[in-house]
């Protein structure tokens, strides 16, 4: 299972960053997987290492511009390469109709089986080996994050043991290797078990986008080996982020942290953090870390192995400390749950009422007070003598600010 970020700009493409689209190459069955489908995602898959006929599924989260509008031209191009024989689609109800309205009206006539699926939170595909579920999350139009789990696999069979202890050859191995128990004909018992390695745990892989802070994302993503979580704003335009139904660097890490995921990749970035910008992703990264971490920032052609069995991190050291980032107290197998969302919008709550209190005191407009905030923020702040020097014209002691 091996992840290949294709886009991860939010809204808008950039110099550097197409806009939404992750592949899952599924190397045993030469299949990739693909979750939206931005626009020139077909592109970006000419210029990653990947092979556009390999295309077999393709999850939408849901119908906004930036996560479907290279859908149809995919779907086009895929059918003149001529060596696909199905695609099969999945998402929100309307994405059938939108299809069907593109492939009509554009006279589209694809050579090769398009079959839509309008998915519902629950299992949406599973065939042995791979099971996919979704959830519902919360954005402005309904959004599902998805979940691809691996089957585990049953752990490696000792042949030459049983081979030493004379046990015939036959369907009797075949008995062993499943975990059971065996009689021979000379009365011996051998439980199967004792022959096996202990079964290899299958991978996961969820993806978490578009949606401001929510409890599905956090079931959905309980102890997922990746999360692809959005992460459009910073924590400072937490007020945006709830008003957009985005995340903010801190909601993301909140999510991988209750839900004890093994690493955390942040996607979706707005456009206002590119290079050269006052705030850039890389400050996103740091916000995000303080709360979890093992935490990474996805970027256009980064491709991630997940790794198998005893390869993958087994210690999960997530520990959020970082009230002085708004950040909440989290303590590792803590119970989740109610409890986060009633913690995560009091950190928030924080910042906005601090600063309205700001402006009022200091008679500073937003900007300023940001600006103030932010300063604390980095920490160049340490305590609160320091705050009173620089601005004595404030109470500090009445306003809600915590270090
Ligand atoms: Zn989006
Ligand atoms: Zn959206």
């Amino acid at each position: 299972m091996e992840i290949t970020f294709l886009g991860t700009s939010s809204g808008v493409p950039t110099r550097t960053r197409n806009v939404s689209s992750v592949a899952l190459r599924l190397p045993q069955r030469k299949e990739i997987w693909l979750f939206d489908c931005g626009e020139a995602t077909q592109h970006q898959l000419l210029r990653s290492d990947l092979r556009t006929s390999q295309i077999r599924r393709i999850f939408v989260t849901h119908m906004h511009g930036d996560h479907i509008f290279g859908l149809m031209g995919l779907l086009a191009s895929c059918g003149l390469a001529g060596t696909v024989s199905q695609i099969d689609v999945y998402g929100p109800p309307t994405l059938d109709r939108y299809i069907a309205s593109c492939l009509r009206w554009s006279v589209m006539r694809l050579p090769y089986k398009l079959q839509v699926h309008t998915v519902e939170a629950g299992e949406v595909f599973s065939d042995g080996e791979f099971t996919v579920t979704c959830r519902l999350l919360h954005h402005r139009i309904p959004a599902f994050g998805y979940r691809v789990t691996e089957s585990d696999r049953p752990g490696r069979f000792h042949v030459e043991k049983a081979q030493a202890l004379g046990i015939p050859f036959g369907p009797l191995y075949g008995q062993l290797k499943q975990g059971k128990t065996i009689t021979l004909a000379d009365g011996r018992t051998f439980d199967g078990r004792n022959f096996c390695d202990p079964p290899q745990r299958g991978r996961s892989m969820v993806y978490c986008t578009d949606t401001v802070f929510c409890e599905s994302a956090v079931e959905l993503a309980q102890q997922a080996d990746v999360l692809i979580h959005e992460a459009t704003f910073s924590h400072q335009e937490a007020d945006l982020a709830f008003a957009r139904l985005h995340s903010t660097s801190t909601m993301a890490a909140q999510v991988a942290a209750f839900a004890q995921v093994k690493l955390l990749f942040l996607t979706h970035f707005s456009a206002r953090y590119a290079p050269g910008n006052p705030v850039q992703v890389e400050d996103l990264l740091a916000e995000a870390q303080a709360i979890f971490p093992n935490t990474r920032l996805a970027h256009d052609f980064l491709q991630y192995e997940i790794p198998r069995g005893e390869d993958a991190p087994q210690d999960n050291p997530a520990v959020a400390i970082a009230p002085e980032q708004g950040g909440i107290l989290l303590k590792r197998g803590e119970e989740t749950t109610v409890a986060v969302a009633q913690k995560t919008a009091p950190a928030i709550a924080i910042n906005r009422a601090t600063r309205q209190q700001m402006q009022q005191k200091l008679g500073i407009d937003a900007a300023t007070a940001n600006a103030i905030l932010e300063r604390r923020r980095q920490q160049k702040f340490t305590c609160l003598e320091e705050l009173e020097r620089l601005y004595p014209q404030v109470a500090w002691e009445t306003l809600n600010v915590e270090f």
